[in-house]
């Protein structure tokens, strides 16, 4: 039977089953595909969605008089920091609105620690003999090579289906003064999608940290961007940390780049009040405030909070079905041969694919020779390294959704034949 797992086939059946794949495979190759699942960038369609900001502002003037063409505001915009505090379950002075990356804020945000110490710190990070930070695993590639430019080492800890291991995370920080932070993907984990839960946040929000400068480094890229009607909330983290004595642990970043533009969006970075003013303090030496002008603009678009959950809608019908088909197509091709596993994310960018452990990178070897392009291997791992080279993450909003299909067809079989490959050799 078609569905029959691979591991329970006889030798003979397995090689019938490898030359199908293989013919499958060699039609593939011959149809000259060209597609990309990369990297999780908005498609065409959805930044359409954000084409009326080229019209905006009509006004210069913010809402509380300010002349947004000057000089100052390091703050950025308070009406947009406003908004976006609502948003993301803060009050206005725990956020800052900024430029276009929130990745460049977490880059400031290390550089300041490793530079001056944060508001809490011994000493600057840099002067320290050793800096380690808690990575959950698959996790998000630039948080990991942004470390490793810094020196400072990573330390997997396992994702689970409440976010990360937070008994690991515990026993981790408990004893080791050197472990100075963690990332942490909140809501809708890249690659994985998980949301991390209220009781978890609160366990890191609480546990005791040898190092007195412990930060959680959270990273709310995806915290409006469902991909279901439900609109999960992402846990409180700044009021969690401060009821439990450590006000000045989290460091909060999102943006609007894919919920705008991914290049030319707003950046947002928070925590507590004392965090906030750090910000500020280390920033203005370089800087005497952002690009009101695109602030404004973004005020204006979204006109309120409930703007954003309304245009994040717009964006939720354009990508659920391309997040239908990868489903769609994994199930059909690969449910019940017990070689794969995936998630199904209720948001976010990413699913996740495990494929059978140790045929990872030649899925992806096989998939660029079909003209896919995948993420290479490893990719969501501390230096590259995915110790059972079993996971490839899929990124299919670029794509139009016909090409999603294309492309996961072609992916499911390269992870048929990989999976033949292996259990023949
Ligand atoms: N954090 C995560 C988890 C992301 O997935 C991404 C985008 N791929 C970013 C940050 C980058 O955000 P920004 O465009 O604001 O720099």
């Amino acid at each position: 039977p078609l569905s029959l797992p691979l591991t329970e086939r006889s030798r003979s059946e397995l090689e019938s089953f490898r030359d199908t794949q293989q013919a499958a495979y060699d039609e593939l190759v011959a149809s000259g595909l060209k597609l990309d699942l990369t990297r999780g960038k908005p498609s065409a369609e959805q930044l359409d969605l954000a084409d009326g900001l080229l019209a905006l502002p009509t006004t210069t003037t913010t809402p509380d008089g300010v002349d947004s063409r000057n000089y100052g505001g390091l703050a950025g915009v308070t009406a947009l920091r406003a908004m976006f505090a609502e948003l993301l379950g803060l009050e206005v002075e725990q956020l800052s609105a900024q430029g276009t990356s929130s990745l460049t804020l977490m880059k400031d945000v290390l550089s300041y620690l490793w530079l001056k110490g944060g508001v809490d710190s011994e000493r600057p990070w840099g002067q320290e003999e050793k800096v380690r930070f808690v990575c959950p695993v698959p996790g998000y590639d630039r948080h990991f090579t942004l470390l490793e430019w810094f020196g400072i080492e990573m330390v997997p800890v396992p994702m689970t289906d409440d976010g990360p291991d937070a008994d690991a995370v515990a026993a981790l920080v408990a004893n080791d003064a050197s472990i100075k932070g963690m990332w942490l993907v909140p809501t809708y984990a890249n690659p994985t999608g998980q949301v991390t839960t209220q009781e978890v946040a609160e366990r890191l929000a609480s546990m005791p940290t040898a190092a007195p400068d412990f930060k959680i480094f959270w990273d709310n890229a995806y915290a409006l961007h469902h991909l279901t009607p439900e609109e999960t909330k992402s846990a409180d983290i700044v009021s969690l940390a401060a009821v439990s004595g450590h006000p000045h642990r989290p460091v909060l970043f999102a943006s609007t780049s894919k919920i705008t533009y991914a290049g030319a969006g707003v950046a947002f970075v928070g925590g507590s009040r004392e965090t906030v003013t750090w910000f500020h303090d280390n920033l203005g030496l370089g800087s005497i405030g952002p690009d009101k002008v695109n602030h404004l603009r973004h005020l204006e678009f979204f006109g309120t909070p409930q703007g954003v959950r309304d245009h994040m809608d717009k964006h939720r019908a354009l990508l659920a079905p391309k997040f239908a088909e990868v489903e769609r197509i994994l199930t059909e091709q690969l449910g019940g041969l017990g070689i794969a596993t995936w998630t199904h994310p209720r948001g976010g960018y990413f699913v996740s694919l495990d494929v059978l452990p140790g045929t990872a990178s030649r899925v992806i070897e096989l998939a660029k020779g079909a003209g896919v392009a995948l993420t290479p291997a490893g990719s969501a791992f501390p230096y590259r390294d995915d110790p059972d080279n079993t996971n490839i993450r899929l990124a299919p909003s670029f794509p139009v959704l016909s090409e999603v299909t294309g492309a996961m067809e072609a992916v499911t079989t390269c992870v048929l034949l990989a999976a033949a490959e292996q259990l023949l050799a």
